[in-house]
């Protein structure tokens, strides 16, 4: 998509001392807007074998094992530099053994098909059984496939699909790979819930969960991290088809010294210290959680007041972590022109990636608060005046 990135001519002095630099409002999947304190945390220069930089990483790597409601006897967090899906294709390559690999993918929606992608490029066998992109994994069809076969060495999933806003029910998928494939590893890509939709890796049985520094623990990009089951990633020696994927490597250097194999992304992990303890400062997960949940709230309010149909059905899926809308069906709407007109106001929406349906999405995550969505919602109600968009939009 064409996106026009210049701003008008007349904008106002927004009292910042270059008018440039303010800000815009990210209402996106990510990258995400972060606090002021978590950007300040990386004014420093810290060496990668410094004791304080050491210090930050176990914290960081302790902490997470934390977040994931389990304990530091059985899981080990190793962070892996790079985006979110570096971490993916960490896990994948280190978890599927070197004889016989066949993953099963439980996809509805591109961050699935992401995951087949990546099996692709490390030429395993795998199968991606699809799902419809508005509903849930069925745990019926899952528990029909693994009934029908257990040769399956891995199985993955994503927890919050963050293409269209759909969470799927990790744990009665992973008590089904826990029954039918006890010694297959359970993979869950977590990256746009951990840390905002509660979770317990025991509870769902997942021997892998990914997740990254920018989504819902709110740092900087720059690394992702896996959290794995001790006995399980073990077992995993040796597996990795990448020297620097290779996640038992990394965990055995981090376990050695408490350093990474290659240079760390130390400016990123001194801004997820603090973005972790600013998590804390805001009660944990439990109220990071209660404040998505009320900015989904207005969103969801103040677009069904205009008129804005959602992708999902709200009475079955109650996600908080992103809206997906259908475009309003009025001939006066562009979604180029609302996106930009959006822009100007320093909101930034993010396009759709439902292949059947003409979709915008709204993320509620992020250094965003409910004032935020208020704020947000007028820009909306202005844009669509501006547009000629008369409202409500009428119902299709
Ligand atoms: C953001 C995200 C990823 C990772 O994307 P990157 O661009 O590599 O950081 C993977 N899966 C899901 C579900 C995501 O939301």
């Amino acid at each position: 998509m064409e996106i026009n990135n210049s701003l008008p001519p007349n904008r106002k002095h927004n009292g910042c001392s270059n008018s440039e630099m303010k800000d815009k409002k990210l209402f996106t999947p990510g990258p995400l807007g972060v606090s002021l304190t978590t950007k300040q945390a990386m004014l420093r220069d810290v060496g990668s074998r410094d004791t304080e930089f050491i210090q930050a990483v176990r914290y960081i790597r302790e902490t997470l094992v934390q977040l994931a409601g389990v304990t530091l006897d059985k899981y080990t967090c190793i962070p892996v530099q790079g985006s979110g899906t570096f971490a993916i294709e960490a896990v994948l390559t280190t978890s599927l053994p070197r004889q016989n690999a066949k993953l099963l993918i439980l996809e509805n929606g591109a961050y699935g098909k992401r995951l087949g992608l990546v099996a692709d490029a490390l030429g395993v066998d795998y199968k991606v059984v699809h799902f419809t992109e508005t509903s849930m994994v069925s745990i019926d069809t899952v528990k029909d496939l693994l009934e029908a076969d257990q040769s399956w060495t891995n199985v993955a999933i994503v927890h919050c699909e963050t293409s269209s806003g759909v969470i799927n029910p990790v744990e009665e998928v992973g008590k089904l790979v826990q029954k039918y494939l006890p010694d297959a590893s359970y993979i869950v890509d977590a990256m746009s819930s951990f840390g905002a939709v509660p979770i317990n890796l025991e509870d769902i049985h997942a021997d892998f969960m990914v997740s990254s520094a920018n989504k819902c623990l709110e740092g900087v990009p720059g690394f992702a991290y896996a959290i794995a089951r001790i006995s399980r990633l073990q077992k995993c020696k040796g597996w990795s088809r990448s020297m620097c994927l290779d996640l038992v490597a990394q965990w055995e250097g981090l376990e050695k010294n408490g350093q990474f194999r290659f240079t760390p992304p130390t400016h990123a992990m001194l801004a997820f210290k603090q973005a972790l303890m600013e998590l804390e400062m805001e009660g944990g997960i439990n109220a990071r959680s209660k404040r998505y949940q009320q900015n989904r709230h207005i969103l969801k309010e103040g677009m069904k007041s205009m008129g804005f149909q959602e992708l999902l059905d709200e009475r079955i899926h109650k996600g908080y972590i992103i809206t997906s809308y259908h475009y309003p069906e009025e001939k006066e709407f562009d979604f180029k022109e609302f996106y930009t007109r959006l822009q100007v106001k320093e909101q930034v929406i993010y396009p759709g990636k439902v292949t059947k349906a003409n979709c915008f999405r709204i993320g509620n995550i992020g250094h965003l608060f409910p004032d935020d969505m208020r704020h947000l919602v007028n820009c909306i109600r202005e844009v669509c005046c501006d547009m000629g968009l008369a409202l409500p939009l009428k119902t299709s």
